[in-house]
């Protein structure tokens, strides 16, 4: 069935090996993350097959349902009303409250377990974590009481709400903390994660940042770059995803629409210009599944123009081949387009 999204888990394969022993090179290790694909179980198979230590993901219901035995860790701070499923279901969760943190330490007794945690602060980006200028000492002091609560690491995360790029001068924000946690309280970590596929371009550019040892890499490994200013990483691969949809329509159509304008599906009142006679061509695939704008055609000479719940519009006129009603495009995918087609019930998965 149509639309379909193609996943090609050798190139997916490629893009992990070579990252992971990129950074290996580097002392890092890292934590592949899932979520932007929904933790697909095929594509979880070849995290399994690897070296790589970590898998991570920010639902609790992914880390769930995957079948592995490499070490779960939930990325987005867990809720305090959900503790019992952070327990069962992950090794190692990312916390930046000490009430949540407290509280998990109570449902671990519970289960006899000992939960890891990494401690998160804020050094700018202004999403999660524990804001730097606070004192945190305090808190750590805290933590390290709780009997059922492994406090294995410290980390940041970086050019995700405030879009700031990891640079030498910012993280050193957190390492300056390590090394107070160290000097104050004789605590050191394990792991110090230093961020997400941002980080990328410091280790590109062959750039070590002291004290780093871990990455969260997501988006590098589905579409083969770094994300602070969006390069290509070496030889990998950004194709491992190609989405595939159906003409259902094409006809010889006004560019605008005619009658008096009103609001759209979605209380929109939309613009049009004149452009004259126009071959459009509808594709079955819609808002529901995707935001047209995050899919790149792969045949140039198309345009993609508007869309609706179920439809999206295409600018044929200018069309390379002459396409009808039965044909197929071919598109390529963005993280976000990535993100909400893996989500999508409706788009079928096949595997190369
Ligand atoms: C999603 C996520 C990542 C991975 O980010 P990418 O840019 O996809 O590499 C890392 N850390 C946290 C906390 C995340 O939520």
């Amino acid at each position: 069935m149509y639309p379909k999204l193609t996943i090609n888990l050798n190139k997916f394969k490629h893009n992990l090996n070579t990252l992971n022993s990129l950074l290996e090179s580097f002392g890092i290790t890292m934590m592949a993350v899932t979520k932007v694909f929904c933790a697909d179980q095929p594509l979880i198979d070849v995290i399994n097959d690897s070296s790589v230590k970590y898998i991570a993901d920010s639902r609790i219901q992914n880390l769930k349902s995957m079948k592995t035995s490499k070490k779960r860790v939930l990325l987005r701070l867990p809720s305090i009303n959900n503790l019992d499923e952070v327990v069962l279901n992950s090794e190692i969760s990312l916390n930046s409250e000490l009430v949540t943190i407290e509280a998990l330490n109570e449902t671990a007794k519970k289960y006899q377990k000992t939960h890891e945690i990494i401690i998160m602060i804020d050094i700018g980006d202004l999403r999660e974590g524990i804001y730097y200028k606070e004192t945190i000492i305090e808190t750590i002091k805290k933590i390290k009481s709780l009997k059922y609560i492994d406090l294995v690491g410290i980390g940041t995360n970086l050019t995700c709400f405030g879009g700031i790029i990891p640079e030498k001068e910012t993280l050193k924000k957190l390492i300056d903390i390590i090394k107070t946690i160290k000097t104050t309280l004789n605590v050191e970590f394990n792991i110090v994660s230093g961020g997400n596929s941002s980080h990328l371009h410091l280790i590109n550019s062959g750039e070590k940042v002291p004290y780093i040892n871990n990455l969260r890499i997501g988006e590098a490994l589905v579409l083969g770059r770094e994300t602070s200013y969006g390069k290509q990483i070496n030889d990998l691969y950004k194709d491992i995803f190609t989405l595939e949809a159906d003409l259902i329509e094409v006809k010889l159509k006004p560019s605008i629409p005619e009658g008096r304008i009103g609001m759209n599906a979605f209380g929109e009142t939309p613009i049009f210009s004149d452009l004259g006679l126009m071959k459009r061509g509808i594709i079955a695939l819609g808002r529901q599944d995707v935001d047209f704008h995050e899919i790149i055609p792969v045949d140039e000479s198309i345009r993609l123009i508007g869309s609706s719940s179920d439809h999206i519009i295409v600018d044929l006129t200018h069309a390379s081949l002459d396409y009808q009603v039965g044909d197929r495009l071919l598109f390529n995918v963005t993280y976000g387009s990535l993100l909400s087609l893996m989500t999508s019930k409706y788009v079928t998965k096949t595997y190369l």
